[in-house]
């Protein structure tokens, strides 16, 4: 298992920035890492910690070497609400800068930290956006590997809009351009690609930079499933590892259940004795992931597209989006009432992989966050793509147009944040309506659809098996780290 009797020496500090969609993915990773018999620190905010902390007992239950370590976050300094540690409790982008440069403040205690670590570290692995990490990592004298939570498709497809600027020459939101240089026909209008403000752009441009610092590039997804883009990929930074999909090292239900927020359902297993009862693969799961908040009127038409397609759900309705306006419509409507049996709702977190991995669901409507839809491959669901900022329109092409285990519900404007809606009602109803039942569908578009989802879930669990892809990548990831401590 072990890459040699040497790693057991290696110390990982592990630090994702306090969003869920890089927190869970690094602690899943850090469990496929601990695996060779290394020692992990993941460096987080005291209630980060608190929450997740859990997954620190199960990890030492399987004799992993894990351990917490929280640093103070200096919210309230920063203009943030009181315990606001986690970026699924911001409500506006405005604060997203805010919240930023309160993470810059955690570099002095964690050098401090580092001081009197025993034994030092022996690297720093950190998500993008903690460009700081970097400075750490040189004041130590040790490699710092940035981890990605997206995909090599988009890396390389942002990386080549960045080289030849084709986007610059797009005046209306309708005006569209292929992708250039990549084998696949990815057609982008204005409107889909990524809005940015200007702290966005500075970010972005931060990122850049520091990407040519970093010893190596980690990335959350396998070789297998986007080799063309992998391989270009790595022309074009240091050092690539393809370690995923890292949501798959979660054998055992408590350990799926407890990732992220305490899920709503684990209270009285309603959610799961329900998917019990219904046929295999006829229920869609909708869940927007952890940050965007979506307008009532929104809401209202994803509802109403949800009952009127007559496929059994279930939906999340996530902590901010669940507002007193939202509960007042559905209980005006009778919502829960007109459904019942085949509608479910589930306010708050929901145990998303293990929803996704039961033999009931078929069909996964989702925001196209990079996690979502990796857990949605790796679970072998087929996915109605509803993408709102970000990435996530990349993530949809890739679903649709390259996978091809996906259809589009039809959302043609990028939002610029998580919570500003360009204009009213982003997708009706029938919309919503017509792309569920187009997914559930029986015939052979179906069918085919449902196949590769299959197979492709059969290869990515290969991946991280020992010798699969990503199980090897790690092994080089640790014989990278050993090079790097002899070097010195
Ligand atoms: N998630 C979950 N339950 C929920 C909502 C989200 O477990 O009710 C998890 C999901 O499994 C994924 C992460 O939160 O691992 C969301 O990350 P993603 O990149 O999909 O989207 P984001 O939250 O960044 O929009």
């Amino acid at each position: 298992m072990a890459s040699s009797s040497l790693s057991k020496e290696l110390h990982f500090l592990l630090i994702p920035l306090m969003s869920q969609s890089h927190i869970i993915p690094i602690i899943d990773f850090a469990k496929l890492l601990a695996l060779h018999r290394v020692k992990i620190s993941i460096i987080t905010t005291p209630l980060n910690a608190q929450k997740y902390k859990s997954i620190v007992t199960h990890a030492l239950k399987s004799n992993l070497n894990i351990q917490l370590i929280p640093i103070h976050f200096p919210s309230q300094e920063f203009g943030l609400p009181q315990g606001c540690e986690n970026m699924d409790t911001l409500n506006s982008l405005q604060m997203f800068k805010n919240f930023l440069l309160a993470s810059e403040m955690m570099q002095e205690p964690l050098e401090k930290l580092i001081q009197d670590m025993e034994p030092k570290p022996s690297c720093i692995i950190s998500t993008s956006p903690l460009t700081w990490t970097q400075q750490v990592a040189n004041k130590f004298n040790i490699p710092r590997y940035i981890f990605q939570t997206i995909s090599c498709f988009t890396l390389y497809c942002s990386h080549m809009l960045n080289e030849t600027k084709i986007q610059d020459t797009l005046v209306l939101d309708d005006d569209s351009f292929l992708i250039p240089n990549v084998p696949h026909k990815i057609e982008f209008t204005k409107a889909q690609l990524p809005q940015s403000t200007q702290d966005m752009k500075s970010l972005v441009d931060n990122m850049k930079k520091f990407q040519d610092l970093a010893r190596g590039t980690l990335i959350n997804t396998f070789e297998e499933l986007e080799p063309w883009y992998v391989d270009s990929y790595k022309k074009v930074v240091n050092k690539v590892f393809c370690v995923g999909p890292v949501s798959l090292c979660n054998k055992g239900m408590d350990e799926i259940v407890d990732r992220g927020n305490k899920a709503y359902v684990d209270e009285d297993n309603s959610c799961l004795n329900w998917l019990d009862s219904m046929k295999p693969k006829s229920v869609i799961y909708a869940c927007f992931g952890s940050l965007c908040q979506i307008s009532l009127l929104q809401m209202k038409e994803i509802g109403l597209g949800l009952e009127s397609s007559n496929v059994p759900f279930i939906w999340i309705i996530r902590g901010l989006n669940f507002t007193l306006e939202v509960e007042k419509w559905l209980r005006d409507e009778n919502f829960e009432e007109r459904v019942k049996g085949r509608g479910m709702i589930i306010r708050g977190w929901a145990p998303q992989v293990l929803i996704l991995s039961h033999s009931s669901v078929g069909g996964f409507l989702t925001h196209c966050g990079w996690n979502s839809t990796l857990e949605g491959i790796s679970r072998g669901v087929p996915m109605a793509t509803f993408p709102m900022f970000a990435e996530q329109f990349y993530n949809e092409k890739f679903i649709v147009n390259i996978l091809k285990t996906g259809v589009r519900v039809g959302v043609e404007v990028s939002t610029t944040s998580w919570n500003e809606e360009k204009s009213g009602v982003l997708i009706s109803k029938d919309e919503v309506k017509k792309a569920i039942e187009e997914l559930m569908d029986q015939g052979l578009e179906g069918e085919e659809r449902r196949k590769i989802a299959k197979d492709l879930a059969h290869i990515s669990k290969k991946a991280i098996q020992e010798e699969g892809s990503s199980y090897l990548n790690i092994k080089l990831l640790i014989e990278d780290v050993m090079h790097a401590c002899t070097q010195k």
